[in-house]
């Protein structure tokens, strides 16, 4: 787990490698179409819980969010939150539940504002985590659009005002 935390604390590399990634899978996606998704499924879902687990920690909720929450999984916060940080956050920035741990959501802004690529979708508002995808692979999920189907009534991915550029952030484009 150290070495994916000194990962982790490369989010620019790993956004690379995430693009990249995403990039052969949709290139694959016709021949993955014709083996059959669940069968594909049943034979990555091993090694990819086992890779991104060292990395990040994953508890495979098979809607991979990573690269729009700063390289950070959000289901390592406590809470399970997909759109953080809560209120509960220590002026030191550790986690009011688990106070020795740093929070999710605080690592997340600050990797986040080293991605030139995918930082700014830390601003999008994330649909409720779907737990019927749970211990799936989260890029079968991707190919297959389970991973964005959101419940009735969801009024969709929208975006929070940015954070001035003053503030740290990223500032109107
Ligand atoms: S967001 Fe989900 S799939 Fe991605 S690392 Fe976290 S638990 Fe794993």
């Amino acid at each position: 787990m150290k070495t994916g935390r000194w990962l982790q604390n490369y989010p620019h590399f790993l956004e690379r490698v995430y693009q990249l990634t995403e990039w052969l899978f949709k290139r694959l996606d016709p021949a993955i179409r014709r083996i059959g998704y669940g069968r594909i499924d049943r034979w990555i879902h091993v090694p990819e819980a086992w890779a991104k687990r060292a990395v990040f920690g994953c508890k495979m909720c098979g809607q991979c969010i990573l690269h729009s929450t700063g390289m950070t999984c959000p289901m390592n916060c406590p809470k399970n939150l997909r759109n953080g940080p809560c209120g509960g956050v220590r002026p030191n920035g550790h986690c009011e539940v688990i106070p020795e741990m740093r929070c999710v959501w605080v690592e997340a802004y600050e990797r986040s504002l080293r991605m030139p690529i995918y930082g700014q979708e830390l601003l999008e508002l994330q649909p409720p985590v779907n737990r019927r995808l749970e211990d799936s692979s989260a890029w079968i999920n991707l190919l297959t659009g389970m991973d964005k189907r959101v419940p009735a009534g969801w009024a969709g991915m929208s975006y929070i005002p940015l954070v001035p550029k003053e503030m740290g952030g990223w500032g109107d484009e």
